[in-house]
């Protein structure tokens, strides 16, 4: 039934997106997750207003489109996602697109040095590249240049947009892993349901594992459970972290068997991954949202 559905929302989306060229020179910016919204605003500023398909604490791996999302992609001239398979069932959409429309995709403009291979037999790379600010704001960088050429009007307004938020991003990095080298080393484990904390993890200096795989769509086997269950009471690893867009259950399980050996561990509290909080949380804008994750790390091993 899904599928269904998947292949109508395509073909209304086809149906309706042929744009004029007076339109398209119009600036209307359609980001996949609200992490890219929110680093392409800081990018345009006032230029438009950019808009998201998921928002705050929705999930990619799993989305499914919804029927408003049609008129969203249709009214827009630029498009950005993530890529890397982080959007599920979408990246096949995005690439579609992309014959039609401007899209740009954020991992292009990463290095390929720079990603993290998961699986080498396969290829498969970890999407989740904001989590090293280096790769991610080398990703902004070459949509910037792009949306610069499709928009040269605004060329020094972005350049000038993208140097202030990029100074921002790395004098923040250097902050937050200066507070991080507090937690003492054998200590500096972060342990999440899904895996997506890799490039946190070379960025932030910290020792990760998790019990999914890169994707939340990939189900946890007994065999995952066990194995991660004697790691964390081996390491006597304090806390263990639930993700904001994620359901906690697979870390209360956790949490129970290591208690049933005997040791202790609690919720360190609630990480974001790969969503935004809602504007009055503390993870409402991407670098608002390294900083608490950061902070609450530290606080929960310390
Ligand atoms: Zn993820």
């Amino acid at each position: 039934m899904k599928q269904v559905v998947f292949v109508c929302f395509i073909l209304m989306l086809f149906a309706g997106c042929k744009i004029d060229a007076k339109k398209q020179q119009e600036l209307h910016i359609v980001c996949s997750t609200s992490i890219i919204r929110d680093c392409v605003q800081e990018i345009v500023g006032d230029a438009c207003e950019v808009k998201t398909l998921m928002g705050p604490g929705i999930d990619p791996h799993s989305y499914n489109p919804r029927p408003s999302d049609v008129s969203l992609l249709n009214d827009a001239t630029v498009v950005i996602y993530n890529g890397l398979h982080l959007e599920g069932k979408m990246a096949q959409l995005f690439h579609q697109l992309g014959e039609r429309k401007t899209v740009f995709c954020v991992a292009d403009g990463i290095s390929k040095r720079s990603l993290i291979y998961t699986d080498p037999s396969s290829g498969a790379i970890d999407p989740h590249i904001w989590f090293d600010t280096e790769s991610w704001l080398q990703g902004l960088e070459q949509v910037t240049e792009d949306l610069c050429k499709a928009y040269p009007q605004y060329r020094t307004k972005f350049e000038a947009n993208f140097k202030r938020f990029s100074e921002e991003t790395k004098q923040l990095t250097v902050q937050l892993k200066t507070e991080m080298q507090a937690v003492p080393r054998q200590q500096r484990v972060l342990i999440t349901s899904h895996d997506a904390f890799h490039y946190f993890s070379r960025c932030f200096d910290i020792e990760v594992s998790a019990l999914q795989g890169i994707s939340t769509t990939q189900e946890p086997g007994v065999q995952d459970v066990v194995n991660l269950v004697n790691f964390i009471v081996s390491r006597r690893v304090k806390a263990l972290f639930v993700e904001h867009s994620v359901s906690p259950k697979a870390i209360n399980t956790v949490m129970e068997s290591c208690q049933r050996k005997g040791h202790n561990v609690r919720v360190g509290g609630t990480l974001y991954s790969d969503a935004l909080g809602d504007q009055q949380s503390k993870g409402n804008t991407y670098l608002n949202m390294l900083r608490h994750n950061v902070h609450t790390i530290i606080k929960g091993l310390n």
